[in-house]
C-alpha cells in the first residue's frame, strides 16, 4: 500500500484559538459549545488565584491555586501568559499548552486582552483570536446578574471594567457580536474551520501536491 500522503492526513499545524471578551458577554456559553460540537479542539485550563464559584470544578473549569502557588509558577516559567484581572491572578500553564501545539492539536484558550496580547507577541503564527461583545451594555448587565455567580460587588467591578476591555476590540483578528447565542455560536465555527485552511497552516500540503504531481 502507498505511504503517500492523502487528503485526510494532510499534516497541520496546531492553532490557537483566543477567545476574549468583557465578562458576561457569553465567551464562556459560546467556548463550552465549541468543545461539546468540535471534538478536535480542547480547553487551555487556565490557574487562578480567584475563588472557585459553585457551578465550577477543580480541574475542569479552573485549577484553582494560592497567591504563593501562582507566583511559584509564573518565577519558575511554568506560566505561558498571565494576568492580572478584576483582582484576581490567572495564567496559562505552559506544558498543557506547548504538548498540544507540537502534536498539532488545536486548543482554546478563554483570556483576557492582557493574555492574548502575549501570546500574540510570543506565538503570532498559530494565534487566531476573536473578541465577542455583548448586544448592549443593559444586556451585559443582565446577563451578569442572571448568571448569578458573582457577587453585586464583584458584578459592579466587572462592569466598571468593561469599557477598558472593550478598548482592546482592535487587536483582535475577527469581531463577534453575542446577540442570538446560535448565530455568534456558527461565527465563531466558521472562523475556526476557515482558519483550519490555511495555507500556511498545512506544511503537509507539500508532500501531498509533490505526490499529486508525480501521478499527472
Ligand atoms: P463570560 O464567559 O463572557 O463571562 P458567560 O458565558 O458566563 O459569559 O455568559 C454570561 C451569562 O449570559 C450566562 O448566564 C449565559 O447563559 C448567558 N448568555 C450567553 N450568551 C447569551 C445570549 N446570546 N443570549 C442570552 N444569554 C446569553
Ligand atoms: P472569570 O473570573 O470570569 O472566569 O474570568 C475573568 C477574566 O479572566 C476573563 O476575561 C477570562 O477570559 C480571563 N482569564 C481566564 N483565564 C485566564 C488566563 O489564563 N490568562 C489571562 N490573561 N486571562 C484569563
Amino acid at each position: 500500500m502507498s505511504d503517500a500522503p492523502n487528503s485526510q492526513s494532510i499534516q497541520r499545524r496546531g492553532l490557537m484559538l483566543v477567545l476574549s471578551s468583557p465578562s458576561g458577554a457569553g465567551k464562556s456559553t459560546i467556548a463550552r459549545t465549541l468543545l461539546e460540537k468540535d471534538k478536535g479542539l480542547s480547553l487551555s485550563v487556565s490557574v487562578t488565584t480567584r475563588q472557585r464559584r459553585d457551578s465550577e470544578i477543580e480541574g475542569v473549569h479552573y485549577h484553582f491555586v494560592s497567591e504563593t502557588e501562582f507566583k511559584r509558577l509564573r518565577d519558575s516559567d511554568g506560566l505561558l501568559e498571565w494576568a492580572e484581572v478584576h483582582g484576581n491572578f490567572y495564567g496559562t500553564p505552559r506544558e498543557a499548552a506547548e504538548q498540544a501545539l507540537s502534536e498539532g492539536r488545536d486548543m482554546l484558550f478563554d483570556i483576557d486582552w492582557q493574555g492574548a496580547l502575549q501570546l500574540q507577541d510570543k506565538m503570532a503564527a498559530d494565534v487566531v483570536s476573536i473578541f465577542i461583545l455583548p448586544p448592549s451594555f443593559e444586556e451585559l448587565r443582565a446577563r451578569l446578574n442572571r448568571r448569578a455567580e458573582d457577587t453585586a460587588e464583584v458584578i459592579e467591578k466587572r462592569l466598571a471594567n468593561a469599557a477598558e476591555e472593550m478598548s482592546h476590540w482592535g487587536e483582535y483578528d475577527y469581531v463577534v457580536v453575542n446577540e442570538d447565542l446560535n448565530i455568534a455560536f456558527s461565527s465563531v465555527k466558521s472562523i475556526v474551520d476557515a482558519e483550519r485552511l490555511r495555507r500556511d497552516r498545512r506544511p503537509g500540503l507539500f508532500g501531498f501536491i509533490e505526490s499529486l504531481s508525480k501521478g499527472s
